[in-house]
């Protein structure tokens, strides 16, 4: 079947030293794992054509699509805090952008499809394990209604990776917005070329931000932006529960959307200090550090952005600066706002703050899964009935009856019915987020037995998140003491 995928790649029409043009990497037995329909769809791709031997080819690296450009983006970065000028994408190729029926112009990218001019020392590959991991999660984020980075399909490519073990390799199809990162600016300004930060500044303008494109001062408006939605999306993050795991700027967008689904995982029990990822011993990017790490990064844009912001350079500064103190108080209310509707608030009071914050407190000081504390509480706005279960969470400490009598006063200053109310908190407080241990369970079928049906079943749940699922209630439970998932590793 000839695969006609209409591409149209503006990134490929900046100057050559923003990426290398590739070869494909061919891969000796490349077999589909997952595509997704829906997501096919929408980008306009037929699936039946994507699933194809050809398509199956370009999903695996080894066949370039006509049309494609297969290039591998240049990319410097802080990781934990230390800059490296030069990372690039070491094992992804960027086969092109196309425009979806939704009029969204979209990057379709292979990651683990091998060796780059960027790959240092690495190999290039990638084990079926995280790149499941990267689709579960994404597709998980996806539905919870947090800008993400998605997953189109996994291929197992019929070679073995060594990592702690040898590994059955595999190439997963990402779409995004765009893969512009924080770390593509600061690829150029660390160069001193001021020339190249503008062209790029101009491309994520008419790519992302096309409403300041004619603004007084477009740069600030887009460092703004950037700000606004980065604000935004730490505050979905930490109402869920995500933790990233490897914040760097690298793995910070333009477009506003969560990438790069390595170590990330999602707290059971709430405790702002939880870490998983095995390399962050100094819990840097612990879960309580998400939003001052991202103010973090976003100052490392402000910098590379500053010979565009003014041409003196002390203006600049207090330009960025300024820009910068949005965003506090952006995150704040964001997610201020966010938790009111958690607990089921529709109006704004002084002491919300305090309440929320006592709940958190209590959940903290008990160990109370954070997903279930909050779906329960939905229960609970109904049917004082549901009471017990919530007690039951805060078992070790009695912490919930006096928290719950505190609410319940507050609640009774809004007209909302109960069973609206119970609504409208279940439409925020998802039943179903990947829980570790879950997750776990289906990539180690995948990886040791080629087994997928848990990893499909995972996947089934995890598309309607907010639903009640008769049956599915296991996906929903916290994990046993000995399930415990302690630690995440990097995906590689
Ligand atoms: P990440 O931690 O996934 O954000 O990756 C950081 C950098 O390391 C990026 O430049 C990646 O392209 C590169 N990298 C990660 N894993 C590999 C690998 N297996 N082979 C080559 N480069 C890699
Ligand atoms: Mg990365
Ligand atoms: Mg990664």
């Amino acid at each position: 079947m000839p695969v006609q995928i209409p591409f149209d790649t503006t990134y490929a029409r900046l100057p050559d030293r923003f990426f290398h043009r590739m070869e494909p990497k061919p891969v000796a037995a490349p077999r589909l794992v997952k595509l997704n329909l829906p997501l096919a769809e929408g980008l306009g791709l037929d699936p039946e054509v994507l699933a194809s031997p050809e398509g199956v080819e370009i999903l695996a690296g080894n066949r370039i699509a006509e049309g494609s450009d297969f290039i591998a983006q240049a990319y410097a970065g802080h990781q934990f805090g230390h800059f490296n000028p030069q990372l690039g994408d070491g094992r992804a190729i960027l086969l092109g952008e196309v425009v979806g029926r939704d009029g969204q112009r979209r990057d379709i990218q292979l990651k683990g499809s091998g060796r780059t001019p960027f790959s240092r020392g690495g190999d290039g590959r990638a084990a079926i394990g995280p790149v499941l991991r990267e689709y579960i999660i994404s597709e998980a984020m996806f539905a919870l209604g947090i800008p993400t980075t998605r997953s189109l399909a996994a291929v197992l490519t019929g070679e073995q990776v060594f990592r702690e073990a040898a590994l059955p390799g595999a190439v997963l199809t990402r779409i995004a917005a765009s893969h512009i990162r924080v770390g593509t600016f600061q690829f150029f300004a660390a160069r001193g070329d001021e020339e190249a930060v503008r062209l790029l500044a101009d491309h994520v303008i008419a790519r992302h931000y096309p409403e300041v494109a004619g603004a007084d001062a477009p740069y600030l408006r887009l460092l703004e932006g950037v700000i606004a939605r980065q604000a935004a999306l730490v505050a979905q993050w930490m109402l869920v529960g995500f933790i990233h795991g490897v914040m760097n700027t690298d793995n910070t967008t333009i477009s506003g959307e969560t990438i790069d689904y390595g170590p990330c995982a999602f707290m059971d029990h709430y405790d702002p200090a939880t870490v998983f990822s095995s390399i962050d011993h100094a819990g840097r990017y612990a879960y309580g550090n998400q939003p001052r790490i991202m103010q973090w990064n976003l100052a490392r844009l402000a910098e590379a952005l500053l010979p565009l912001l003014a041409e003196d350079e002390q203006k600049a500064v207090e330009i960025a600066q300024e820009a910068l103190g949005g965003f506090v108080p952006l995150f704040q209310a964001a997610w201020l706002e966010g938790m009111r509707r958690k607990i089921g608030l529709a109006t704004a009071e002084d002491g919300d703050a305090a309440l929320i914050g006592g709940l958190l407190g209590a959940m903290q000081e008990a160990g109370a899964d954070f997903t279930l504390t909050f779906r329960l509480l939905a229960e609970a706005a109904a049917d004082p009935g549901a009471d017990a279960s919530l007690a039951a969470l805060f078992e070790k400490t009695g912490g919930y009856a006096p928290w719950a009598a505190q609410w319940r006063q507050r609640l009774e200053a809004e007209s909302l019915a109960p069973t609206a109310r119970a609504t409208a908190m279940r439409a925020v407080n998802p039943a179903f987020i990947p829980r570790n241990h879950q997750v776990e369970a289906a990539l180690a079928a995948a990886t040791e037995g080629e087994d997928f049906a848990p990893f499909e079943a995972l996947l089934a749940v995890l598309a309607r998140p907010f639903e009640d699922q008769p049956g599915q209630a296991r996906y929903a439970a916290p994990p046993e003491p000995e399930q415990r998932v302690l630690q995440t590793f990097c995906g590689t």
